[in-house]
Formats: C-alpha cells, sequence, structure tokens
C-alpha cells in the first residue's frame, strides 16, 4: 500500500532504539533523586505494582513526579540504600556495583524488600565473595531468608574457640544460639576428658594367643596413653579430634608392645565408636540451633 497524500500516517517506534524512560522526582527525606521510573519498574515487583495504578490527579495539584510535587518515598527505603540500589540498576562495564560489603548488603535488603529478584541473586552472590564473618553471615541469612549461609556458617560456628565471639558476634547469630554453643563445649571437654582418664581398652578384649607378654603390652599401652594421647587431647591451642586418635596412635612407636596386639587395640578401638562422640555433639548442637532458627523442622 502506498502512503496517501494528505492523510496522517501514524508512525511507529522502533523496536530496539525507541527508550522507554520516564524521568520522575522522587523524595527521599530531604534528598531529591531524578530517575527513569520505567527502569525502577522492571527490576523491583513492588515498584511494578505501586506505579501500574493510576495517579489521583487532584485540580490544581502539579503533577506527581515532579520538581514541584515529587513522589514521596521517605520512610519506605533510607537515602543510602535507595543510592545502593541505583548503582545496581544503572551498572555497566565502566561503572560496576563497587564490591563494599556495605553498598552490597544495602542492595540485599532493598531488593528483598521490594522483590527485585534478579539484583538479589546478583548480590548474593557478589557478598559470598567477601569472606565475611560467619556470624554475619548468619545474621544475613536469617534476616533475608538464604538459609545456605546459616546452614554454611553454623557448623563452623560450633567448632570454634569460645572466645573468638565478639559481643558483635554472639548478637548476630543470637543469645540463644550462644548459650547452645557454650553449653555443647562443656559436654564435650567432660567427654574429652572422660577419654583422656581412662586408656581406652575394650572391655571384651582378650589377649591374641600368640602373644606371650601381653601384661608388657597393656602397661606398654597405659604408660603411652598418658606420655602420648592425653598431650594431645588436653593440648591447650591445638587439641587433636577425637577421631584423630587412632592414627596418632599407628604414627607412633610403642617400644615393647607387641605389634599385633597394638593393632588389634587400634582396631577395637575403632569399632567402639567412643571417638565418635565428638562428632555427634557438633552434629546435634548444628542442629539444634537450625531447628532454633526454624530452618530445620
Ligand atoms: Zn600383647
Amino acid at each position: 500500500m502506498s502512503p496517501t497524500y494528505g492523510a496522517v500516517v501514524r508512525p511507529i517506534k522502533h523496536p530496539e532504539f525507541y527508550a522507554d524512560v520516564h524521568m520522575v522526582e522522587i523524595q527521599i527525606e530531604n534528598t531529591l533523586f531524578r530517575v527513569d521510573i520505567n527502569g525502577l519498574r522492571r527490576q523491583a515487583k513492588v515498584l511494578e505494582d505501586v506505579f501500574s495504578i493510576p495517579p489521583s490527579v487532584a485540580t490544581g495539584q502539579p503533577e506527581e513526579g515532579t520538581a514541584e510535587n515529587p513522589i514521596q518515598f521517605t520512610g519506605l527505603v533510607t537515602v543510602d540504600d535507595f543510592a545502593a540500589f541505583l548503582t545496581w540498576v544503572g551498572r555497566n562495564d565502566e561503572r560496576p556495583v563497587p564490591q563494599d560489603p556495605q553498598i552490597l548488603i544495602a542492595i540485599l535488603r532493598v531488593s528483598h524488600m521490594w522483590h527485585a529478584p534478579k539484583a538479589f541473586e546478583d548480590v548474593k552472590y557478589q557478598i559470598e565473595w567477601l569472606n565475611l564473618p560467619h556470624a554475619q553471615m548468619v545474621e544475613l541469612g536469617l534476616q533475608y531468608n538464604i538459609d545456605e549461609w546459616v546452614t554454611t556458617a553454623i557448623p563452623i560456628l560450633v567448632k570454634a574457640p569460645l572466645n573468638t565471639f565478639t559481643d558483635l558476634a554472639v548478637s548476630q547469630i543470637g543469645p540463644t544460639a550462644f548459650r547452645m554453643i557454650a553449653k555443647s563445649r562443656e559436654t564435650l571437654t567432660t567427654q574429652r576428658n572422660l577419654i583422656a582418664t581412662v586408656p581406652l581398652i575394650p572391655s571384651d578384649y582378650r589377649p591374641l594367643p600368640h602373644c606371650s607378654s601381653h601384661s608388657r603390652c597393656l602397661h606398654v599401652w597405659k604408660e603411652r596413653w598418658i606420655m602420648l594421647v592425653v598431650m594431645e587431647i588436653i593440648h591447650p591451642t591445638r587439641p587433636i579430634p577425637l577421631t584423630s586418635i587412632p592414627g596418632l596412635i599407628t604414627a607412633s612407636a610403642y617400644p615393647g608392645m607387641t605389634p599385633h596386639c597394638k593393632e588389634d587395640f587400634v582396631r577395637l578401638m575403632l569399632a567402639s565408636q567412643r571417638l565418635g562422640v565428638e562428632e555427634k555433639i557438633w552434629d546435634g548442637t548444628v542442629n539444634a540451633i537450625l531447628r532454633h532458627y526454624n530452618i530445620l523442622a
């Protein structure tokens, strides 16, 4: 069809190069922003919903979103958080989002609040590379429903020395979780002391028929227990994990003890599963804390 002279031909928007921008003025406290609201709506479900409601135009009032009548965001978001979110929305190769924990956490907070899944997933990934303290990761995971941050950090915290928990860390994981960790540590110490003070000899142990000097074997075993194993269990800074004791014994010399008897003792020690008590206490504490956080059913 050829254009008709004299008739008005309605132009069409170019599919790629017709910028869909709508600049509006937004006020937060005493700060004005001038932003493309369409760009924001595309990112955040909450804003999409808010701005799809046609504005009520009161007669005599200047249009909403102009300098005379800015859209009020005061109370919805802070100036810094909104600025951080805009940094993400306007990011490009020349101006990437700064790898600053405060900015990334602000974007996480806003994207969580406004249901902006792309921004949320993106900064979540970036925060994981920051190596923030474990207690802070627990706090953020709980605040923004990121369970994997909590389930990753808690097993590490359960094993961390109690004197490494600052007041801030305790407030981040919560006093109840900290009490659970402290309590489990006491149970653990009792169990370790019990194992240290009573050399592990299975009660049903019968000497092997080929051993002609078994009373000497028992003597060496007990002596080495005190001089070697106990020292490692009660070590003030690097206490040995209980499950590493069989390996320590196997690798150490037991002069005077029949090698077969030593091997047999280690085998029975492993079979008794008593050394697994430490792992059981750790696992139990992790599960109790996750249940307390309502992460584990
Ligand atoms: Zn023996």
